[in-house]
């Protein structure tokens, strides 16, 4: 039996900010909240899985995964950070050059619900011209540090076109703990077609080294998402 619970944000709650500005916040907890307010966690045609890879561009993590992908002639999404791409803009370059979606997921790593609407205006702007710049592509998919939206930031993504994009299966892989065969075995179980699944290929804001274990554990994750029977796709296919 598939479980909800899991499909939680790994810091929420406890924030003691107005309940209006926080409506938003629980769409990764709570599936109704997240189709009430149009957010996708799964890929709505319900007929391909989508791999994800948020924090990078990391100067090992993200060659690591883009290799495995390779090998498997599968394309994946990438949700990058705008001080990475600062950082390591060959690695943000390559990651579009291989055919891979480029995606948004801030200047800062921070969390949306403890900013004003205009830093996270700022922020997610100066982050999509460095990204572009960059790769060479404009990202069309936007998704928050930790899962997390305000009420003015989901407006925002909205008024600048970039689709809102959560996740269905995530392998927890920035925990300190997780073992590769722990993120493949939660990553996959139970993947079925229209699955977003979450993952990482850098370290930068999780534990120390957790790239390595995401990269050995995506072989089976790849296999479990061939095994659905359906393509592998972009995030921005489900909008
Ligand atoms: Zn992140």
């Amino acid at each position: 039996m598939r479980d909800d619970a899991d499909v939680r944000p790994w810091i929420y709650g406890g924030l003691g900010l107005a309940a209006a500005w926080c409506a938003p916040a629980p769409a990764s907890v709570l599936p109704f909240v997240a189709q009430t307010l149009r957010i996708p966690l799964r890929i709505r045609n319900d007929s391909c899985v989508a791999l994800t890879f948020d924090d990078g561009p990391h100067p090992q993590g993200t060659p690591a995964a883009l290799e495995l992908l390779a090998g498997a002639g599968a394309k994946a999404t990438f949700f990058l950070v705008g001080e990475q791409v600062d950082r390591w803009p060959e690695v943000a370059a390559e990651i579009a050059a291989a055919g891979h979606e480029i995606a948004l997921h801030g200047y800062r790593h921070r969390l949306m619900l403890r900013r004003t609407t205009a830093a996270v205006e700022r922020d997610l702007d100066h982050a999509a011209e460095i990204i572009a710049a960059t790769t060479g592509v404009a990202p069309r998919c936007y998704r928050p540090p930790y899962g997390v939206f305000s009420a003015g930031g989901l407006a925002l993504t909205r008024r600048r076109g970039w689709a809102p994009m959560l996740w269905s299966r995530w392998g927890r892989d920035w925990e300190a703990q997780a073992t590769p065969a722990d993120i493949a075995r939660r990553a996959s179980a139970d993947l079925r077609p229209g699955d977003v699944v979450l993952l990482h290929d850098a370290d930068f804001y999780s534990s120390a080294g957790s790239w390595a274990k995401t990269a050995a554990a995506l072989p089976s994750i790849l296999d479990a998402a061939r095994a659905t029977g359906e393509p592998l796709v972009s995030a921005s296919q489900s909008t």
